[in-house]
Order: structure tokens, then sequence, then C-alpha cells
């Protein structure tokens, strides 16, 4: 993975580029990097800011031959394999937060958002978008409480490319894993060991609808299993769902 690379200096977004990869054909494996994006995505139409010269915005287009249900825990092996990268290159106590986040000190470091053009059964692509927070020294007021970088954290800078070579290095031998059995049974317990709030109560909201309940970590499908205050215990699905601690 990350062997074909396509850099843009300036793009509105990295999945948007490396979806029109997908759709020309471009090989699974292909990463599309930009130093700026102008319209930086997140769940649920929200914005990734993303301003130039100092952090990593890339998407990775796949090809993979599993069920379109099943593209969902893509995410989760992206973010383990983030997790992984960042603890290694930079020694910070790098964490996950289901299902797509990585946090340091509560703080967001990373995002993931993963897209697919698929049919009923049939995965067209899939393109798992990452953005990490390397060398910002400082965030819009808005999302100041809540987001950190690795330069904020370790207190020193980063170059990017080692850190995007370390996590495609991380993703290939996790997603050999996750191909191998097509669930995350491969990686559940390392999973689990870097997520936060295990053990804890926590928040979860639905569209519509949420509650408190206590996470005791994923299953091998990836879903986060809750144990709610009437005694039930129910595993929450990736989708729409947010998860915050309390
Ligand atoms: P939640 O944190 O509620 O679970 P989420 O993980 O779904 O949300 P995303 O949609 O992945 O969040 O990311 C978008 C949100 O992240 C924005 O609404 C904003 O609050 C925050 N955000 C935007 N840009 C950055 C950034 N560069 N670093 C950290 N956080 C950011």
């Amino acid at each position: 993975a990350g062997r074909n690379v396509s850099y843009f200096h300036e793009t509105d977004s990295t999945n948007t580029q490396a979806k029109k990869l997908g759709e020309e054909g471009a090989p699974a494996g292909t990463l599309a990097v930009a130093d700026r994006q102008n319209a930086g995505k997140g769940r649920r139409g929200r914005s990734w800011e993303s301003p130039p010269g100092r952090d990593i915005y890339m998407s990775l287009l796949l090809r993979p031959d599993i069920r379109p249900s099943d593209a969902p825990m893509l995410t989760l092996v992206m973010a383990q394999s983030v997790a992984e990268a960042l603890r290694e290159q930079t020694g910070i106590d790098a964490r996950i937060k289901w299902p797509n986040d990585i946090v340091a000190g509560g703080k967001k470091l990373c995002g993931i958002l993963t897209e697919m053009s698929a049919e009923i059964d049939y995965i067209n692509y899939v393109v798992i978008g990452v953005g990490i927070n390397v060398n910002q020294p400082s965030f819009p007021e808005e999302i100041a409480d809540r987001a950190t970088s690795l330069m904020l954290e370790a207190g020193r800078t980063f170059l990017r490319a080692p850190l995007i070579a370390a996590v495609m290095e991380r993703f290939e031998e996790n997603c050999s894993l996750f191909l191998g059995t097509r669930d995350l049974s491969g990686i559940q317990a390392a999973y689990n060991d870097l997520l936060v709030n295990v053990g804890e109560k926590v928040r979860v909201l639905e569209p519509g609808h949420e509650y408190s309940a206590l996470s005791s970590g994923i299953n091998k499908k990836g879903e986060l299993l809750v144990q709610k205050e009437d005694g039930t215990t129910e595993a929450v699905f990736a989708g729409e769902v947010s998860v915050r601690g309390i």
C-alpha cells in the first residue's frame, strides 16, 4: 500500500481525489496525498481543519474482496495502524477513540473517514482518508480544547514522509490479518489495549437516541460492546455513532 502515490500541492479533499482515481481504474494501494485541503471532510458532512505545510492529509484506495457490509471494519484496521505507527515513531501515548479517531490526552490527533463505492454484494473501491495533525502549533478556537498535534504532544517537529511510510507499513500487516479472516480477530486484542474508556462509563450518541453505558471494548466485528444501565449488553455498530467519555 502507498507505493503508487498521487501528490497534490492543494486539493479539495484527498478522499475526493482518491475516489476520482478509483473511478479512473487506479490500482489498489494508490495513495492520494496533499499538502493542503480546502474542503477537508469529517463524518456526517463535518469539516476537517486542514492548513498548509504542516500536517498529513492522505487517502488510500483499496479494492478489497470483501462484502460491502464488512468495509466499516477497515476504519478500525486503519485506526489501529495509525496508533501503532505514531506510538513507534513519536513515543507519544497515542490511543484509539472508537471507531475512527486517534487521541492523545483525550484530544484528537487524527481522524479517519472511510467511503465506498459498491453494489449490493460487490465493492468497486474503498477510500480510507487519514488526517494527522503533525506540526500544527495551535488550532481555531472552536476545536482548540479538543484537538492536538504530534508537535504539541512531543515538543518537537516531525517529518511527514517517514510517518506516512510507517502508517502504510502497519496497515499492510494489519490489513492482511483482516483479509485472512474477514474479521478483526487478528487485531482485536491489540485494538482493545489501545482503546480509551474501556471499563469506563461512556455516553453513546446515536441519531435521535442517546444513553449512558459501560464500555468493554470491541468484538471481532468491530462493534463496541457496552453494558446498559438495565443490565443488557449492546453491540454498537460504527455507522453514525459517537461515543464520549464522561
Ligand atoms: P466525535 O468526535 O463526536 O466522535 P467524529 O469522530 O465523528 O466526532 P469527525 O467527523 O471524524 O468527528 O471529525 C470532524 C470533527 O473533528 C469536526 O467537527 C471538529 O470538531 C473536529 N476537527 C476538525 N478538524 C480537526 C483537526 N484538524 N484536528 C482535530 N479535530 C478536528
